[in-house]
Parts: structure tokens; C-alpha cells; sequence
């Protein structure tokens, strides 16, 4: 019998609860029936590319970028360790945008060469598969964390005002709302709607081992690393460099030491993509049993 410190009633254990807890996990999702990933493909038409922009995103803010279908796009560190938080539209439909919770059923809670991030439902597609990563030797270390999370949401100044009283202006979530009405002109009550949970690019995270706690570790970034990601649709990105910096110890301040981070696009050959299809959306006719 336990005493939870805040459950008003005692916790009394089966006698078979060791049994249960020996049941074998099984994972989710039956992966081996995801579509296949031609990274072959991917690495031929690489080395036909040519850079063709590049926004530098200041420290502390956003900026929004857009990428053709076929074409790569690199998220760099550089001048020092930093976090970048990423969203993803559907350049044509802003309905259409990253699904992080998803990708991390298909996927990993960390995501790096050959994953694919997905979009929602109903399209449910791959919106861009991630074709080179550096820091992809990390793995995962002795605490359990592992490099570019698609656990945490973005840091945002609501839960920032809810724990600490303050408000501050330049979390993950108000850059991006921010990026999106410069690049678009929407309003700002439209473009906050339309933001969304991150791929939390280069942070190093994971669960606590005794409590489950979701817990950040400085980041294995250093300049000159990058993640590169292969475009299968037209889309619109926003990348925050987040005011935690590398996440080694606070965020949603302005104490942190801040870096920029580099978005580069680049055109592989056009006759290097001859195999290339872009995704259809999910098979699955909407019908939900109506
Ligand atoms: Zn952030």
C-alpha cells in the first residue's frame, strides 16, 4: 500500500502487479507500411544543388521563409549554440501544417536522417523528409535525451505568465506569430491561430527518469552544423531562435546568451528529381462512418 502525496485515498497495489507490468510494449504503429524513402534519390539530386536564398534569423525572433517543392532547405548554427523552434505550411492551404504529435507516433520523440515530418489530417502526408543531419552521431545519451524533439510545444508567454507572473514578448510562440504577419500582412489574432507545435531544431531533451518530467540539456550544436530537409510540397516555414539560446538553463527571459540561426534554400537539377513524386494526400475518403 503507497499513500500518493496527493491522492486522498491509499494506493493499494494487486498482488499481480509486476505481472502487469512485465506486459511486453509493443510499438504503435505498424512502420514497416510507411511509404518507402528513396534516400538515394534524395543524395543524388543533393549533389546538384545550388543555393538559391537565405534568410539569417536574428536572436530572440523569427523570420518566415518559402520553399518550392523539390528543393532543400538547411537549418545552420551559427556564431554559437542555439535552439531553433520550426513550423510548416502547406504554402497553398495554411490548414495543412506540421503535425508533430503524429510525426513522433511514426517516427521518435527525436527525429533525424530519413524521418519524415507529417502533416495533419486530413492530408496527412510527408511534408518534408530530413536528408542530412550533423549532430545525427548524438543518438541518445546517458539521460535518455536525444537531439531535435518533436515532444516539446514551443515556449509561449501564456504558461510563461501562468508560472511566473511576467510578461515576456519574445517566446518561441509570439516570434513565429510575429514572423507570419510580416511575411503575410494577416492579422495578428489569424496568425496566432495558424501557429503551431514545433520541431524543436537541435534542442536536446528528454523525460526525467524518476518523474517523467520533460527536461532540456544544454544542446550538442555548434557552428556549422545543420539539418537538411528535402521539400515535398510548396511550403511555408517560420523559424524562431529561442530566447532560451542553447536550453542549457533558461528560457523565456532575456538572459540567455542568444545566437542566429541561418535558413538556406537550395535547387537540385531538374533532371535529378525524375523520380520524384510529391506525396498524395491520405487515401482515406473522410467518411468516418457517417
Ligand atoms: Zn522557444
Amino acid at each position: 500500500m503507497t499513500q500518493h502525496p496527493t491522492s486522498t485515498q491509499p494506493i493499494i497495489s494487486p498482488p499481480d502487479a509486476e505481472a502487469r507490468r512485465a506486459a511486453r510494449p509493443v510499438v504503435c504503429y505498424e512502420v514497416a507500411g510507411l511509404p518507402p524513402v528513396d534516400m538515394a534519390l534524395y543524395r543524388t539530386a543533393a549533389q546538384s544543388m545550388h543555393k538559391v536564398a537565405e534568410v539569417r534569423v536574428p536572436p530572440r525572433d523569427a523570420r518566415a521563409f518559402e520553399v518550392r517543392a523539390g528543393q532543400f532547405f538547411r537549418i545552420t548554427g551559427v556564431e554559437g549554440p542555439q535552439v531553433g523552434d520550426l513550423n510548416l505550411w502547406n504554402a497553398a492551404d495554411f490548414s495543412e501544417r506540421f503535425y508533430s504529435g503524429k510525426t513522433r507516433q511514426l517516427h521518435a520523440s527525436h527525429v533525424t536522417t530519413g524521418h519524415r515530418l507529417w502533416s495533419n489530417m486530413p492530408g496527412l502526408r510527408p511534408m518534408a523528409t530530413i536528408t542530412h543531419d550533423t549532430l545525427g552521431w548524438y543518438g541518445w545519451d546517458a539521460d535518455g535525451a536525444g537531439v531535435h524533439d518533436v515532444i516539446g510545444t514551443r515556449c509561449d508567454p501564456y504558461t510563461n505568465h501562468m508560472l511566473k507572473g511576467v510578461d515576456y514578448h519574445y517566446c518561441c510562440h509570439s516570434n513565429l506569430t510575429r514572423a507570419l504577419v510580416e511575411f503575410t500582412g494577416m492579422p495578428p489574432a489569424s496568425a496566432e491561430t495558424h501557429v503551431h507545435d514545433v520541431l524543436n531544431v537541435f534542442m536536446c531533451t528528454g523525460f526525467t527518469h524518476d518523474t517523467h518530467q520533460y527536461f532540456m540539456k544544454a544542446s550538442p550544436v555548434r557552428p556549422g552544423d545543420y539539418i537538411e530537409f528535402f521539400a515535398e510540397m510548396d511550403l511555408l516555414g517560420a523559424l524562431s531562435a529561442c530566447p532560451g539560446g542553447d536550453c542549457s538553463a533558461s528560457h523565456s527571459d532575456d538572459k540567455t546568451p542568444c545566437h542566429p540561426l541561418l535558413v538556406e534554400v537550395f535547387q537540385p537539377a531538374p533532371d535529378a528529381l525524375a523520380g520524384w513524386r510529391p506525396p498524395a494526400p491520405s487515401g482515406y475518403g473522410g467518411g468516418h462512418g457517417l
